[in-house]
């Protein structure tokens, strides 16, 4: 009888368009108790748009967006896709990048021009060890216009050049419809939410507000300690981790003696989902992501995440 269950409980799955790697994984999904959720193209779209742009005084916002869209037509994030092209839109053709470097979790480095400019989160710009040469002068306005940024829930990417910032641009993501729900429902089956992801803690805690999820549990500090690797902002809300450090996380709350499903999407999230005990992956997410994990929801919707072991624990109560 048993393998039959198991291929009616697949067989439901591939219906709801949840994927399972093999049989072993039913019997993670009913010891989890945690749930890792990365924020952006898991709890979010993934799609960013430009919003506004703040120039320090002396600097021409088209100046600003032109450097900003040069430098970002050369990356591959969603940030950078945003920002590029409304640049294009509002400029046309856009000058070429020499040198270009991404700095992982953090933003990219070129020469626009040969301007030697920055672009990133404000951390980056400032240097502190990340860049290989020394960080630029921020003026104090600029920090401000980033802070008021970041106050209403949206991302402050910063740009410079020739030792000093020069812009602070807006970029926001939005929360997919179905995500409230589908955290309520995590909850239902008793599992723990954690947002985790590597944009700032003010971000981090609008999106975890808009999705219901609120501290009442776990109390760690991400890797590296409070402004460092990662800064732990609330309960359940692990933010500023670099990419790298993903992993560490998960490491983290099994060593405490939860028992973790990560959902995840991107090439970031791989380690982190090969190391979780269940790793779900959003099929609109890149290949390696999908490669790394024992379930794959094919919608790239979160209320699959809840389906997906809801209906994996009842197909081993069928069998059992
Ligand atoms: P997440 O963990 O939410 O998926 P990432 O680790 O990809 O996010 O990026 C973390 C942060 O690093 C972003 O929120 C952004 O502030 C900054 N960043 C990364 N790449 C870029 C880029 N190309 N341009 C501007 N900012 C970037
Ligand atoms: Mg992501």
């Amino acid at each position: 009888a048993t393998p039959t269950a198991l291929l009616v409980g697949t067989g439901r799955g591939a219906q709801l368009g949840i994927l399972i790697k093999g049989p072993e994984v039913l019997e993670s999904t009913r010891r989890v108790d945690t749930v890792v959720l990365d924020k952006t193209g898991t709890v979010t779209t993934g799609r960013m748009s430009l919003h506004d742009v703040v120039t320090a005084d002396g600097d021409h916002e088209t100046e600003v967006l032109r450097v900003a869209g040069a430098l970002e037509s050369a990356s591959e994030h969603p940030i950078a896709k945003a920002i590029a092209e409304a640049a294009a839109d509002r400029l046309g053709a856009l000058p070429a990048v020499d040198g270009f470097a991404n700095v992982e979790g953090l933003g990219v480095t070129g020469t626009v021009d040969g301007r030697q400019a920055v672009i990133g989160r404000l951390r980056l710009l400032e240097g502190r060890g990340l860049l290989e040469r020394d960080g630029l002068d921020v003026p104090d306005e600029l920090r401000r216009a980033a802070a008021e940024v970041e106050a209403v829930g949206r991302t402050a990417v910063v740009v410079g050049w020739d030792g000093r910032a020069r812009g602070v641009l807006a970029v926001a993501d939005t929360v997919k419809p179905t995500s409230r729900e589908a955290i309520a429902r995590l909850r239902e089956l008793g599992l723990t939410p954690v947002l985790l992801t590597g944009d700032n803690a003010t971000v981090a805690r609008a999106v975890a507000v808009e999705v219901g999820i609120t501290g009442d549990g776990i109390t760690q500090n991400a890797p590296g300690g409070a402004g460092t690797a990662g800064q732990i902002i609330a309960g359940q809300i692990i933010a500023e981790v670099l990419p790298a450090d993903k992993v560490d996380v998960v490491k983290r709350l099994q060593a405490e003696g939860r028992v973790v499903a990560m959902v995840g999407d991107g090439v970031n999230d791989a380690a982190a989902l090969a190391q979780a005990d269940l790793g779900l992956a959003m099929g609109t997410g890149t290949d390696v992501a999908i490669e790394a994990s024992d379930l794959t929801l094919v919608r790239g919707d979160l209320l699959a995440a809840a389906d997906a072991i809801r209906l994996s624990r009842r197909t081993l109560r069928t069998i059992k």
